[in-house]
């Protein structure tokens, strides 16, 4: 109706830089955001998000065109190239970001790779695509945790995000193992982290999506389900795993519980995994 519409058009506006004074609506007003993965799916979804809130962002991946492209659309965003494999890279990010701004406020540990291609039975995993999965999904974490922590904890400020997924805490969905290890490593990982941070005026939490139709989400699908189409895909993500909403989850919805995480309105949360999955991974009784 009207009242979409009319959001829309101030977001759009928002978004194109034309908004200069901050409106009470702008929950990151004046702060600046590392995405990493941002130039896809859920980190461009918080991308946009961020920038809407008032927010600089810096956007690291390794997609460049992408990347770029989602940087000059937004206006207050920049992309650099992160491979978050490479600890001197998550490093760089976070340095080139103080640089530009001056602070960081919030770093969204975000990149992630499907799974690995192992096929089951177990006896058949590859150890060489676990370690591949491992070293961006859990592995480039840690690297983002840490350089984040290098210059939030002196400054006593700063969000941490590290994006996990409900693959972290279901049986059977996933297939082979990287995956929802990397997963419940990420978990883990924010665990264990938060107390030391805390003392430091840090927080850290992890958001877990449960299943968002991006090109990561559709990429596995298609393995699953091999020779199916985009549409036909869709529709089973739609019907398998979001069957009790009756409706997709969006990057969009992930996008708006980061944004919690990263503002203020969640100052004493920390160690918390925030799952958005419209009630899927608590759903165990029969439906009646
Ligand atoms: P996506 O593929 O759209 O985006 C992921 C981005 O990460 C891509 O732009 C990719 O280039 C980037 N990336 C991959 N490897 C990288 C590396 N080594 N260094 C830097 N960037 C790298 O997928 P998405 O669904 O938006 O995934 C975002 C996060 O959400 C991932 O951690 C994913 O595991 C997680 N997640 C997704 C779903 C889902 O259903 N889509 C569910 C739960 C969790």
């Amino acid at each position: 109706g009207a009242g979409a519409l009319r959001r829309q058009a101030s977001s759009a506006f928002a978004v194109n830089g034309f908004s200069s004074a901050p409106t009470s609506s702008q929950r990151l007003s004046g702060k600046v955001a590392v995405i990493t993965g941002g130039a896809s799916g859920i980190g461009k979804a918080t991308a946009a998000e961020f920038v809407r809130n008032g927010a600089r962002v810096i956007i690291a991946d390794v997609q460049d065109d992408l990347g770029r492209a989602v940087a000059a659309e937004l206006s207050a965003a920049t992309y650099t190239r992160c491979d978050v494999t490479d600890e001197a890279q998550v490093a760089a990010a976070v340095d080139l970001t103080v640089e530009l701004h001056g602070r960081l406020d919030v770093m969204f540990n975000n990149a992630g790779i499907p799974r690995d291609l192992s096929p089951t039975p177990l006896g058949s995993v590859d150890l060489r695509d676990f370690d591949r999965v491992m070293a961006v999904n859990a592995r480039g974490v840690v690297a983002g945790v840490k350089h984040a922590a290098r210059v939030m904890v002196p400054r006593r400020r700063g969000s941490i995000i590290c994006t996990a997924s409900t693959a972290a805490v279901l049986g059977g969905v996933v297939a082979a193992p990287a995956y929802p290890v990397s997963k419940a490593a990420v978990a883990g990982l924010v665990r264990a982290t938060a107390g030391e941070l805390a003392r430091s005026g840090v927080r850290i939490n992890a958001v877990s999506p449960h299943a968002v139709p991006t090109p990561l989400m559709m990429d596995t699908m298609a393995l699953w389900y091999p020779g199916m189409g985009g549409e036909e895909l869709r529709r089973i993500v739609e019907k398998e795993l979001n069957e009790m909403v009756g409706h997709v989850l969006e990057a969009e919805d992930i996008a708006r519980a980061a944004l919690y995480l990263a503002s203020d309105d969640a100052k004493y949360v920390s160690g918390q995994n925030l799952v958005v999955d419209g009630g899927f991974t608590v759903n165990k009784a029969p439906n009646m």
